[in-house]
């Protein structure tokens, strides 16, 4: 999953949350940094 960050609000918003356009949904700034994908470990307890 693709997630963006909003520079100006700080909110994490989702490629699929941004339709087309990169813009902020919130406050309509337009910088978005993109975020790395976590890379989430599944520890199992035995
Ligand atoms: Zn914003």
């Amino acid at each position: 999953m693709v997630e963006y960050k909003c520079l100006k609000c700080k909110k994490v918003i989702k490629l699929e949350d941004l339709g087309n356009r990169v813009r902020c949904p919130y406050c309509s700034y337009k910088i978005l940094v993109k975020l790395r994908p976590k890379v989430v470990k599944v520890v199992r307890a035995r």
